[in-house]
């Protein structure tokens, strides 16, 4: 009962290769035959064992921690980890290696475009991660705007050709409640009319552009998708 439980939930993949693409980013790609075939929209996330799990829980999943697919093709999936120096999930990247082996949660989530007249993006480090896999699947000629703020421009990831984004640099200040992030965004000239705005990342960041977008520029909230992906003293949101 439990191993088709776990066939149901989980999938196993081979680390295939690590790379940096900035100091504190690992580019992770994984592959595996029961990778083939699976379900996926750019902005989707999946969750990974990267650890024993506490007692009670380790018998079925492990620890799992949640990272987004920045790209997904037939056998290989790649994610991009941000370390931040603290929990299993950076620890995981930081020390894993080609051939480890390890089980994942298939591709989830709502986090993912809709049709609108124009896209609006808006995060940090680990928004970018989400970020790229979505404009690249914009259609040619979609309207994209977007504020990125990152601590250094080493951090930053490539998010594709002809993005019209902002890119600012925190230079050791916290990522968390930023409000210049905020600030980025205000400066942004946006057309009259609302777009669809994408705000993933630190979850009190999120909130306050969300609010700008809600309070000062009148956005219909349904316009504004928000995705947390952490918050200082929160361990493995999901
Ligand atoms: C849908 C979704 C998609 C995500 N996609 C990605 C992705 O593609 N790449 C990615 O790197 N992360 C992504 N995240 C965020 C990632 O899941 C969290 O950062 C997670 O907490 C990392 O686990 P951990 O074990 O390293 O730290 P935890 O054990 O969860 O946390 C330990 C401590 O570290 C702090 N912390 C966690 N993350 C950060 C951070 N980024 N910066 C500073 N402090 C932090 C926590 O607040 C906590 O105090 C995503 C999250 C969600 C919900």
């Amino acid at each position: 009962m439990k191993s088709r439980l776990l066939d149901r939930l989980l999938v196993a993949a081979q680390v295939h290769a690590i790379e940096s693409p900035g100091p504190r980013m690992r580019l992770v790609t994984l592959t595996g035959p029961h990778l083939a075939g699976l379900d996926w929209e750019p902005g989707q996330h999946v969750r990974l064992q990267v650890a024993a799990g506490p007692a009670a829980v380790d018998w079925l999943v492990g620890m799992l921690r949640t990272y987004t697919v920045w790209s997904y093709h037939d056998r290989t999936m790649q994610l991009v980890v941000f370390d931040h120096g603290d929990g299993p999930g950076a620890h995981w990247a930081r020390t894993v290696r080609p051939g480890d082996e390890l089980l994942l949660m298939k591709p989830q989530g709502t986090f993912v475009t809709a049709a609108a007249p124009y896209h609006l993006f808006a995060g940090e480090e680990t928004a970018q991660a989400a970020y790229g896999p979505m404009l690249r699947a914009l259609p040619p000629g979609t309207r994209v705007f977007g504020a990125l703020e990152v601590d250094s421009p080493e951090e930053r990831l490539d998010l594709g050709p002809g993005t019209n984004l902002e890119w600012s640099y925190r230079r050791g200040r916290s990522a968390a409640s930023s409000e210049t992030l905020v600030e980025a965004v205000r400066r942004l000239e946006l057309p009259e009319e609302p777009g669809h705005a994408y705000l993933a990342g630190e979850a009190r960041t999120i909130q306050l552009v969300r609010r700008h977008l809600i309070e000062e520029r009148n956005w219909p909230r349904r316009n504004v998708l928000t995705k947390p992906f952490w918050t200082p003293g929160r361990k493995g949101m999901d």
